[in-house]
């Protein structure tokens, strides 16, 4: 084991500051060392929370010294920047929220610090999460720890390269069509979606909130199972949140998947995938199958109109949440002579490309006369892809699919077509519009390097399935990844 920071484990971490190795003073130090040492290269931080990280350090550093520490005291992770921290700035990357202070804390972290982990800071992302590369941010791109020329992934793109660089050991992104999953796959890390309703929203800035999940990003799906055990489970703070109980993940993560059934959705292999990622993503398959689960190829009829429902879906639910972006309640505010020249000057000035093409998509697809013809036809579709996949679960326990058609694309490469950008999600949205959760794990690396994920996908609430299924997969494929830098 390298007792390097930025290839420790979460759970290496944890042990040493058990075993007084290291203090969490020591070890936020040790992350903040990292951000200095490697983000002016990738970017994955809009802002440090140094003296936050040094409260917080100190209180898991009193409670390791009374013996009332658990796994994630002392931890050093990062939020996504829609994640509120009483305090701290939550821009979103957007200009209009560019000094905008959290008034409270969001449940996630709230929840999270009864374990006394200790924040590092806020993560880089697509403006309001729209977008799969973390290009659309107001404040430049995040790049991709294996080859600065390539996109991290999005929208939470700059989570997923702190982990992945070791700047952190974990950290929280939110997932409405990918941007876990995605940006997961092309760092080479452990990213999970939980289903709808499993994790609080309160206190994560609306992006489409039907479809929103906030999840975790780690090095290894151990890990990733700690975090979330602080996080799931219901809030009166969120109507959506439902009172399943929360089972002790980490009782779940055993090697053994002999009898497992396993669904493999033909609809998930496309042409136009990249040969070389669809080959890993199939050998992986087969070493579920050398592993003793029982696998089949079968059907998600519907899986083919799932982009194409999200993108009627989503772009409503954006028309409506960015409204309150209006220059007088929130952010940013631009004189004008009179209130709707206040708005305008305000939006204007304030959203980027992306937020403003979904606004107009939206209040087009909402309007009267053609909501019947979109958004109602969009709602009819989800309930058929919805049913498809709870009709799976009769009779699978997980599915197995690519998380991504391509590894990660460069700069630059997709920004002039959206449509194309669209493309990198064909094969996550599909469970945000079913609510189902799912997990990315690491499957392998191309010839020229870059990382390719296994997505993993349970019913409603089965998280434990995912963690169960990836640690078995990712014990027997032991492949570590670390980038050089
Ligand atoms: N890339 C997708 C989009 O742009 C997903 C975004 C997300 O999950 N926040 O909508």
């Amino acid at each position: 084991m390298s007792n390097d920071f930025k290839d420790l484990t979460l759970k290496q971490a944890s042990e040493m500051l058990a075993r007084k190795e290291v203090s969490a003073s020591e070890l936020a130090q040790s992350a903040i060392n990292r951000v200095k040492e490697v983000d002016s290269k990738l970017h994955a931080f809009l802002y440090l929370a140094e003296d936050r990280a040094a409260a917080d350090a100190k209180l898991a550093d009193d409670a390791i010294a009374q013996g009332e520490a658990t796994v994630l005291t002392g931890i050093p992770y990062a939020l996504k920047d829609n994640l509120l921290a009483k305090g701290l700035q939550a821009t979103a990357a957007s200009k209009i929220l560019e000094n905008y202070i959290a008034a409270y804390d969001a449940t996630v972290v709230k929840k999270l610090s009864q374990s006394l982990p200790v924040l590092i800071g806020k993560t880089n992302l697509d403006e309001f999460a729209m977008g799969s590369s973390t290009e659309n941010s107001a404040f430049g791109p995040t790049k991709n720890p294996y080859d600065l020329e390539r996109v991290a992934g999005g929208s939470s793109g700059g989570s997923a390269a702190a982990v992945a660089s070791g700047e952190v050991l974990f950290a929280l992104g939110s997932d409405t069509g990918g941007s876990i999953r995605q940006p997961a796959s092309f760092c080479g890390i452990v990213g999970l979606k939980p289903t709808y309703g499993r994790v609080s929203r309160y206190g994560a800035i609306a992006l489409g909130s039907s479809l929103d999940q906030i999840g975790v990003f780690a090095k290894t799906v151990e890990d990733a199972s700690f975090a979330f055990q602080s996080m799931a489970g219901q809030d009166a703070h969120d109507a959506t949140t439902l009172p399943v109980p929360v089972p002790d993940y980490s009782s779940m993560l055993s090697e053994d998947i002999k009898g497992m059934k396993i669904g493999v959705p033909k609809e998930y292999f496309i042409d136009g995938m990249d040969p070389e990622a669809e080959e890993i993503v199939r050998d992986a398959i087969r070493k579920f199958e050398s592993m003793g689960a029982h696998m089949e190829e079968m059907s998600l009829p519907h899986a083919k109109y799932s982009l194409a429902c999200y993108y009627i879906i989503l772009p409503v639910e954006i028309s409506a949440n960015l409204s309150r972006y209006d220059g007088i309640r929130y952010g940013l505010s631009v004189p004008g002579k009179n209130l709707e020249e206040v708005y305008y000057n305000s939006r204007s000035a304030g959203l980027g490309a992306e937020p403003k093409r979904r606004i107009m998509i939206g209040t087009y697809a909402s309007s009267a006369g053609y909501f019947d013809a979109y958004y109602k036809k969009a709602k009819q579709a989800q309930a058929l892809i919805r049913k498809d996949f709870t009709d799976a679960f009769q009779k699978y326990d997980i599915l197995l699919t690519p998380t991504c058609p391509t590894p990660a694309f460069k700069l630059g490469e997709k920004v002039a077509d959206p449509l194309s950008m669209y493309l990198a999600d064909v094969f996550t949205v599909g469970l945000n519009i079913a609510g189902v959760p799912g997990i990315s794990v690491p499957a392998g690396v191309t010839a020229s390097g870059l990382p390719v994920g296994l997505q993993i996908v349970a019913g409603h609430f089965a998280e434990s399935k995912l963690f169960h299924a990836g640690f078995a997969f990712e014990k027997a494929m032991n492949l570590n990844l670390r980038p050089k830098m």
